[in-house]
């Protein structure tokens, strides 16, 4: 388990839950960020945001919308006629789709995740990640003026504190097989493609010591290849050939990426994301087929027309749901950090005042509409993944009764978007419920048990290899036996060792000099010695690199 209690992102509604146990201090710190003190809440933030922005993506929207279909046609059938209703046979499709995809990509996405919370370090380019950004804004250290200096000396404190090696040493002793949450062969595949890359970069551009420039790459990968759109809308990728299909094709991007020698490209790809005005959509082709590209760039925006047009004149019983899937869409934009119960006022000249622990807190206009009142709500803070606007929320009961932003959006488009009438909790949840009632009927579905069972292994195969690179193939059993049930713990045999190595990793992303890692280490109470032995016999055996080069310790572990 990596925390307790969980953090966690769902795809299609693209909302986080970050349960902070001091929730009543951050949301203070966040409302007036100068005085906010990084700390290690601050690497589970940087984790959900990762996954936020990865799904805030041309595949990530994709699936969104293959599940709201699906939920809209379930909606339908179960409100019609019983003796004359039929399911759209397309929602099997889509949901067997959905399923297979999310569970093919969950290595992936806990990879680039895990990695943004303990590799991510923004260097040479000029690219930062979203999930860094939006981090420096929340937490921003206004006494260096550099916004990368300033980005590095942020997750440099937070990554020295001992709560950080903690979380990290979890990882690397967590299960190898992917039914497991995919979190350690996903974090392995990451780091050992980030090795290949980093390999072939060197006598090039270098770009890829940069490991903040690395993330936000093979985010777009994956995440924003419109072949993989192509191929979840593609008619043929049905409950019968999804597995297959988009199995093999994965399996054959993640080795491309591997291999991908394409300087140019990179380069570009620098230049298109550094540029502020940058054009998001489509996005650039990075190394996928053209015509496949150009599909999957039509049959998006097709679908999103289609979406928007039924919400637009949603069939008469449909007509709510429809309106929440606008919602939903809507604000899967919307990174919500965090929300705590107050005690809110709503006073007949429309002031809105929220107090939490008797300690007023906010204070503004109330909404057009919001009727007097007074009693429990909530105040909660979100972000725009957009365009990083911080967002201020009160509701009253479970109605919204006032907002603010920072900085100010004067827009009455953008304001709509942010909140309109469309931002009812209430309904929202109900609507999740509901739906979660109905989908269970629907798992009794001969494919979708199918899929099911044949997932784990397909998973497997695409991920442990690429995992275990550098393994020799004589050896992979015997690896994979060692590492099943605690990861580097089963293989080294001492948690010190593991501990070692989980610091080891949180600083060589930063330059980790060699004269100043035996203090370090000592300063945790390990052996720096013991644990370069351990990485030594890795590498002779399963070929984990650790080594020192021009001064500096590398790991890619
Ligand atoms: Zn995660």
């Amino acid at each position: 388990v990596l925390s307790e209690p969980r953090a966690w992102t769902k795809l299609t509604s693209n909302h986080i839950s970050l349960p902070f146990e001091d929730g009543r201090e951050r949301i203070r710190s966040l409302l007036l960020p100068d005085r906010a003190d990084p700390n290690p809440t601050l690497l589970v933030l940087l984790h959900e945001a990762a996954h936020h922005w990865t799904f805030l993506s041309a595949v990530g929207s994709t699936l969104a919308a293959l599940e709201l279909r699906a939920r809209r046609a379930v909606y339908s059938y179960s409100q019609s006629n019983p003796l004359s209703r039929v399911l759209d046979p397309r929602a099997v499709d889509d949901l067997v789709c959905f399923e297979v995809a999310t569970e093919l990509l969950r290595p992936l996405g806990e990879g680039l995740a895990l990695f943004a919370e303990f590799d991510s370090v923004p260097g040479g380019s000029s690219v930062i990640s979203r999930p860094i950004e939006w981090v420096e804004r929340l937490f921003p250290d206004r006494s260096v003026q550099d916004l990368s200096t300033r980005i590095r000396r942020t997750l440099l404190k937070v990554r020295a504190m001992e709560a950080s090696r903690w979380r990290r040493e979890n990882v690397l002793a967590q299960p190898l097989h992917c039914s497991e949450g995919g979190y350690l062969p996903g974090y392995l595949m990451t780091k050992k493609s980030w090795h290949s890359l980093w390999l072939r970069s060197l006598d090039q551009s270098r770009l890829f010591d940069d490991s903040d420039f690395f993330l936000t790459y093979m985010r777009s990968f994956f995440f924003d290849d419109l072949g993989f759109v192509s191929l979840l809308l593609d008619p043929a990728t049905d409950r019968y050939t999804a597995l297959e299909r988009l199995s093999t094709y994965l399996n054959d991007r993640i080795v491309l990426f591997f291999r991908h020698d394409a300087e140019s490209l990179v380069r570009e790809f620098e230049r298109r994301v550094s540029t502020p005005t940058a054009n998001f959509w489509p996005p650039m082709n990075l190394s996928t087929d053209p015509v496949l590209f150009d599909f999957g760039r039509d049959r998006l925006e097709q679908t999103t027309r289609e979406m928007v047009q039924q919400i637009a004149q949603g069939p008469e019983n449909a007509g709510l749901f429809a309106d929440l899937h606008a919602g939903v869409l809507a604000h899967r934009a919307l990174l919500e950090l965090i929300r705590v119960p107050a005690r809110v006022k709503v006073t007949s000249q429309g002031h809105v005042e929220a107090d939490v622990d008797g300690r007023p807190l906010y204070a503004d206009m109330s909404v057009e509409g919001a009727t007097e009142g007074e009693g429990l709500g909530s105040i909660e803070v979100l972000l725009s993944g957009i365009d990083g606007t911080r967002v201020c929320a009160v509701h009253l009961e479970s109605r919204l009764v006032s907002w603010r932003t920072a900085p100010h959006v004067a827009d009455a488009n953008a304001q709509r978007l942010l909140f309109g009438d469309l931002y009812n909790r209430d309904v929202r949840e109900h609507e999740a419920d509901r739906w979660m009632r109905l989908r269970h009927r629907l798992d009794g579905t001969e494919e979708i048990a199918a899929a099911r069972a044949e997932l784990p292994t397909v998973v497997d195969r695409i991920y442990l290899n690429k995992a275990l690179l550098f393994v020799p193939d004589e050896r992979l059993d015997e690896v994979v036996q060692a590492m099943a049930q605690s990861g580097f713990l089963g293989l080294l045999g001492e948690t010190d060792l593991v501990r070692g190595l989980a610091l080891l990793g949180l600083f060589v992303t930063f330059g980790l000099p060699i004269d100043k890692a035996a203090n370090l280490f000592s300063s945790q109470g390990l052996d720096l010695d013991a644990t370069l032995n351990a990485a030594t016999r890795l590498h002779d055996s399963i070929g984990v690199p650790a080594f020192a080069v021009d001064g500096y310790y590398r790991c890619f572990v």
